[in-house]
């Protein structure tokens, strides 16, 4: 069927959380979902959502805290098999909500449960599915996502014709729905799971210890420290005592997330003594990651293109560099301070000291 002829029934999926709630990721989801049944031309809007058993009832809080968005139907399906990200059972449930609410638009959150997942059911549901979605439009009367290519350096915007059409939206990209909540009337779906379904167990969290906890994706500053943190300074000697104590201090201050370039990133994983914190899950660029935050800071960061390009969705760049002609100089910093990190940040810090502190994220 020609896209733009399709009436289209949308279907926002999600698990919930432990505590009955749904994740921002989860309500930025059901913001697209909802911005969509509205501009598409005769679509229903259907929510779906994949719940542990629990009292209070874990899905119906759910279902009431998003009552106004203007679904016309609440599917769930729960479940002890649902309480924790499995593929079988997910993939499971979100064939039979799918099925169930006829769906031929599946929207969820770009997290890593859905996106284990919807490509393996558009699979067997001989649909289609599409990871990373910065936006779902309307264009020419028909549904269009529009994600980045060649690592954030190429916009595309694209339509498919085949249904059912499974979209993950990634986290960060518009803003999450917000409504008051009002009572759902939940219908129960039932997604047949047997032991075949069962043979990965989940075996239980590991974290990181909190005070080690460096990536905050939900914080309003992204500190981004490079390989200048490591380098013979003025005095001829490297400062590597001083440069951790720095960085920790602001991250705890400003409840800020870090970033490390990749020079930065690489010296600690040859073990050189170095900044221990830093790993390549901090890494952000090209061959690393493209976080999400209001502002970012880098800091003797030499703001090359490989690292750059994962600055795409920063919305404002400040960057602090010895050097005038480094790369941020070149039109990629909205503020470049020509100045010692080490100075600016000892001063950054003593100011943050003196102001009430940030609730932690
Ligand atoms: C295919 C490919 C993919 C890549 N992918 C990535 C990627 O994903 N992420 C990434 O980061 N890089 C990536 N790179 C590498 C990238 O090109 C750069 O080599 C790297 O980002 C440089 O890191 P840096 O700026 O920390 O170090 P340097 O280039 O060594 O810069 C250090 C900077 O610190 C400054 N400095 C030193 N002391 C101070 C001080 N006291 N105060 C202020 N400033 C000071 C210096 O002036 C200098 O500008 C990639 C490269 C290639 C070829």
């Amino acid at each position: 069927m020609a896209p733009g002829l399709t009436m289209e029934t949308i279907l926002f999926l999600t698990h919930t959380e432990p505590d009955g709630s749904l994740s921002k990721a989860a309500r930025e989801a059901l913001g697209a979902a909802v911005a969509l049944s509205r501009e598409l031309p005769g679509a229903s809007l259907a929510v779906g959502l994949v719940a542990p058993d629990g009292a209070p009832d874990n899905a119906q809080a759910a279902a009431d805290s998003i009552g106004t968005c203007g679904a016309a139907r609440f599917l769930v399906v729960t479940g002890s098999d649902f309480a924790t990200a499995r593929y079988a059972t997910d993939a499971a449930a979100a064939e039979a909500l799918a099925l169930a609410a006829g769906a031929t638009l599946v929207l969820a959150p770009g997290v890593s449960r859905w996106a284990r997942c919807l490509s393996g059911v558009a699979q067997r549901m001989h649909g289609r599915a599409d990871s990373h979605a910065t936006a779902v439009t309307v264009e020419a009367g028909a549904p269009t996502v529009t994600r980045w290519y060649y690592r954030q350096r190429i916009e595309g915007a694209s339509q498919r014709d085949q249904r059912p059409w499974f979209i993950l939206l990634e986290p960060g990209s518009r803003e999450p729905w917000q409504g008051p909540p009002a009572p759902a009337a939940l219908e129960c779906v039932t997604a047949a799971v047997d032991q075949r379904l069962r043979r990965t167990v989940f075996a239980g969290w590991r974290t990181p210890r909190t005070d080690r906890q460096t990536i905050r994706p939900e914080a309003d500053l992204l500190l981004v420290a490079g390989a200048g943190w490591t380098k013979e300074q003025a005095d001829g000697q490297t400062h590597p005592a001083d440069a951790e104590r720095l960085i920790l201090d602001f991250l705890q201050l400003a409840q800020a997330s870090l970033g490390g370039s990749k020079s930065l990133v690489d010296l600690s994983g040859e073990g050189q003594a170095v900044l221990p914190f830093m790993t390549h899950l901090n890494q952000i660029g090209q061959t690393g990651s493209t976080p999400r935050h209001p502002k970012g800071l880098a800091t003797c960061c030499h703001g090359e293109e490989p690292h750059v390009v994962g600055w795409r969705f920063i919305n404002e760049r400040r960057a602090i560099n010895l050097d005038p002609n480094c790369g941020w100089a070149r039109g990629k910093a909205d503020v470049l301070y020509v100045a010692d990190a080490f100075a600016v940040m000892e001063q950054l810090n003593r100011l943050l000291a003196a102001k009430p502190p940030i609730e932690a994220a």
